[in-house]
């Protein structure tokens, strides 16, 4: 803690974890590497990691320059190594989990508005069943938040294959797309905000930041709504919440 090194800039942060998505648990920093790099490795190409959103991010760079990239991941606390037996695996740490079930959350919401844009109708919504439950609900936040009822057949598609808990969490936020006509823009913000409680869920383990105006350490409040915009993603705040409010 109390790291000091600058995260990459965003759009490495997010391609980096996007590659690590798809080998969490699974593989180690040189299988990370060559995804980014966009090799012909033969394990890679076995796996259909070629397919990966961002393989080939860095295909300009030499794989040790790569490697670098990923060893700065691990420094600044998004990703790390955890042993499986005798084998280093990539996972991801709380901090760099938040913003990536952010991101496949937006992915797969985007994913949605093609398919309705173009006319799709899913048959089944079974590919969201064994998905992170933390991620699943944050895509039922990004749905409310729209206020769009069009959304609403999709979700009835998709409460007929999910898990009980999640189920009462669709019908919750169906209802409020269908009557978000008839309520006041106070009313709504209320129904937003409730649901916000039981849709954004607490990670395992708490997310530490430095506060970059009086150094200390705080953790990061991952559950508060004001930090999720559509636009902008999972924002992590430079400051701890004495000094926003002006106390510390
Ligand atoms: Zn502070």
């Amino acid at each position: 803690m109390g790291k000091r090194i600058r995260a990459l800039p965003d759009a490495e942060l997010r391609a980096i974890l996007r590659a690590a998505d798809d080998l969490i648990g699974q593989a180690g920093r040189s299988m990370l590497a060559n995804i980014l790099k966009g090799s012909r490795n033969k394990k890679l190409l076995e796996l259909g990691l070629e397919r990966n959103p961002s393989y080939g991010f860095y295909q300009d760079l030499s794989l040790e320059q790569v490697m670098a990239k990923v060893d700065h991941m691990i420094k600044t606390d998004f990703l790390e190594i955890q042993y499986s037996g005798k084998l280093p695996m990539i996972v991801s740490t709380p901090r760099g989990w938040a913003l990536e079930r952010e991101r496949r959350a937006e992915e797969f919401l985007q994913e949605w508005d093609n398919w309705i844009a173009n006319g799709v109708v899913p048959v089944s919504m079974e590919y969201l069943k064994e998905r992170n439950r933390g991620m699943i609900l944050l895509i039922l936040y990004k749905v409310l938040c729209t206020g769009d009822p069009k959304y609403i057949p999709f979700l009835a598609i998709w409460e007929r294959t999910a898990f009980k808990k999640v189920q009462a969490e669709i019908r919750k936020v169906a209802d409020a797309l269908s009557r978000r006509h008839e309520m006041e823009h106070a009313e709504w913000e209320r129904v937003t905000k409730e649901q916000a409680a039981s849709l954004i869920v607490r990670l395992e383990d708490p997310i530490f930041q430095v506060c970059h105006r009086c150094g200390e350490l705080f953790i990061f409040d991952e559950e508060n709504p004001a930090h999720y915009t559509r636009e902008a993603g999972l924002r992590f705040p430079d400051w701890c919440p004495e000094c926003v409010e002006g106390k510390g």
